[in-house]
């Protein structure tokens, strides 16, 4: 009788400490956590410096030609680099552009100018758009709702506006 009540205080005191010795507080377990850290910190890393856009995705960009000053449509593979080939030169001239919509009075316009970073094409210095000479800068933002667009160029309309390439992507 006396015995056995020992066993199973025995038992509890066991079991009680292996509570508190438990899987998750020795050096396994600062190994896990800390290995857990990592990852999350791993997967935070990743998602801020991954592009949203999945990686086998094409995506469609204009290019300008830079021999030709001619933009075209063309698709990039995130990975790829530039420059891509031009159908207009043939070369490979063909870099991502920016648009500017600014006019060099301040106005706004429909059609953009297409600029090409110097950072794209791996000069240093600031980035001028030879139409406005505005700085033109990574995802230049357009000027707002409250800027007055630039109508002076309206009667230009009946002709075609950019040299838009022939032939369109069939999707
Ligand atoms: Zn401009």
């Amino acid at each position: 009788m006396a015995k056995q009540a020992d066993s199973t205080h025995q038992q509890m005191a066991q079991s009680s400490s292996a509570t508190r010795n438990g899987p998750l507080s020795g050096p396994l377990g600062i190994a896990l956590f800390v290995a857990l850290f990592a990852s999350a910190g791993y997967l935070t890393y990743r998602t801020l410096t991954t592009a949203p856009i999945p990686p086998t995705e094409p995506v469609e960009m204009t290019f300008l030609c830079i021999e030709t000053m001619k933009p075209f449509e063309g698709k990039m593979v995130e990975g790829d680099k530039w420059p891509v080939m031009s159908p207009h030169s043939g070369k490979l001239t063909g870099y991502p552009v920016e648009r500017c919509y600014w006019t060099k009075d301040g106005k706004r316009k429909k059609e953009p100018t297409y600029v090409v970073l110097n950072e794209s094409m791996g000069k240093s210095g600031d980035t001028i758009c030879p139409d406005c000479g505005r700085l033109v800068v990574g995802h230049n933002p357009i000027p707002t709702e409250d800027v007055p667009l630039a109508d002076e160029d309206i009667p230009k309309e009946d002709k075609p506006a950019a040299p838009s390439p022939t032939t369109q992507p069939a999707e």
